[in-house]
């Protein structure tokens, strides 16, 4: 099935919103496997409207519309597509009864505009809106169906999930089933190459993506039951699992901080970080998921060479020498939360996160990243080779993601040891030898 989407709102054209309709609208038609050929953004301008309907109805399975059900007279989406599609506007009872409900709850007099809003294309089917005052519908023009919904994320979306989502998927005798692996430290392009021959399924799929610094391959199966498309997906799964082990974090995983957060728990382990560039983000992101009070001792935001020096017993002189952002201090910052913390590993973050860098040997971008369970070192070297004026979010973001991914496979290979590691003590030690 094809399907396009007609955005209307002037307010988009200039800039003054974003499109996030669009962006839900397209993942969740893409997860029910319609095919999504065309976007569009139009303003509230009758003629115009009317030539992108037309296009879209000559291509299209299903035009989905967001925007201008309001009361006022630039909204005229259900207007235009009642004369696209030679209807009629009649007035209907239950959606008068409930805009009149919906002001009379909120102890407001209803404003006369707001009654063209309980106007219907005749013939059409009625999405009821529980979160504002415009119903949707769903009408016909030939073959095609029009779903026109208010433009307000938060009426659009649950009038999508609760009717127009079901509705779609009767058009369809398939289920069409996704599943997300996400992967975290290893690339898009190095991720594809070690499954690419399972790139060429036709039935299921196998789609690469990367976003934030993570890579994820999405796998989606066709079929007349839910049952059979997890049956063809099953082997596929399995194969992709063997090739690429520990770099995946979950399957339908939130985040990296939720897997880690799991596997601490199950373990009966505790974690406990020292920040440096992150500013406190690890905490931030351990503290976000529900759950994380059993396993998280404390955050460190060490900010200064002196609080290194004070709180964590990183040693003055490896500062002098090797500076804040080297492999040695962000070891003894991780020794030094674990042992201040008493908790199972510590783990530390310093870096660059720019736009400047204030030493001249140092690139923007470059991060160390240490953990520790007070015996052996695990020590990742990041160079994010982000540099731009607005590089500091994503050095931050991905500084902190793989900080956390660290945790996470510190607690999954919990009790073995990681095959990674050397003696922290005696890596400490090498630096004073120099
Ligand atoms: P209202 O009754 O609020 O006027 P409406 O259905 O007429 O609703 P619009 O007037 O087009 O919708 O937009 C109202 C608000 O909804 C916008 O100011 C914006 O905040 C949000 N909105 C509209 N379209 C989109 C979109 N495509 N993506 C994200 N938000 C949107
Ligand atoms: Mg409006």
């Amino acid at each position: 099935m094809n399907c396009e989407l007609i955005s209307v709102g002037t307010e988009i054209l200039l800039g003054d919103i974003l499109n996030t309709n669009a962006q839900f609208l397209s993942r969740e038609l893409a997860s029910l496997g319609f095919n999504v050929l065309f976007q569009c953004t139009v303003g509230d301008n009758r003629l115009r409207l009317l030539s992108v309907l037309e296009n879209a109805a000559k291509r299209s399975d299903v035009i989905i519309l967001t925007g201008g059900l309001g009361p006022t007279p630039d909204d005229i989406t259900k207007e235009v597509c009642a004369e696209f599609c030679n209807k009629k506007l009649i007035p209907d009872k239950e959606s008068l009864d409930k805009i009149e409900a919906f002001f009379a709850l909120k102890n407001t007099p209803m404003p006369e505009s707001n009654k063209k809003q309980a106007l219907i294309p005749e013939d059409a089917i009625i999405l009821r809106n529980d979160n504002g005052t415009a119903p949707g519908c769903i009408m016909k023009k030939g073959d095609t169906g029009l779903v026109i919904l208010p433009g307000p994320p938060k009426e659009m979306i649950p009038m999508f999930l609760d009717s127009v989502k079901p509705y779609l998927q009767s058009l369809s005798s398939e289920t069409i089933l996704s599943h997300n692996i996400r992967t975290f430290g290893i690339g898009e392009s190095a991720m594809s190459e070690k499954v690419s021959d399972l790139l060429e399924s036709a039935n299921p799929t196998v789609a690469p993506y990367a976003k934030n610094g993570e890579a994820l391959l999405r796998v989606t199966a066709k079929a007349e039951s839910r049952e059979k498309a997890e049956a063809l997906m099953k082997p596929l799964l399995d194969e992709i699992n063997r090739r690429l082990g520990s770099y995946i974090y979950g399957i339908d995983a939130n985040s990296i901080e939720e897997t880690a957060v799991k596997l601490l728990r199950e373990k009966n382990l505790t974690a406990a970080f020292a920040e440096s560039c992150t500013g406190g983000l690890c905490a931030k992101r351990i503290t976000d998921i529900s759950g994380a009070s059993q396993v998280f001792h404390c955050g460190i935001v060490s900010y200064s060479n002196e609080i290194k020096h004070r709180i964590l017993g990183v040693s003055e002189e490896n500062l002098s020498r090797y500076g804040a952002v080297s492999a040695v201090v962000a070891a003894e910052m991780a020794l030094g939360v674990k042992k201040l913390s008493g908790a199972s590993f510590g783990i530390s973050v310093t870096g660059m996160a720019g736009p400047t860098s204030d030493d001249p040997d140092i690139p923007v971008g470059r991060i160390y990243i240490a953990a520790t369970d007070g015996e052996t070192l695990y020590l990742k070297e990041l160079n994010t080779g982000h540099s731009s004026k607005d590089c500091r979010d994503y050095n931050r973001f991905v500084s902190a993601s793989n900080a956390l991914n660290e945790l996470r496979l510190c607690a999954l290979s919990y009790p073995e040891k990681r095959s990674e590691g050397t003696d922290i003590k005696e890596f400490i030690n090498s630096f004073k030898e120099v």
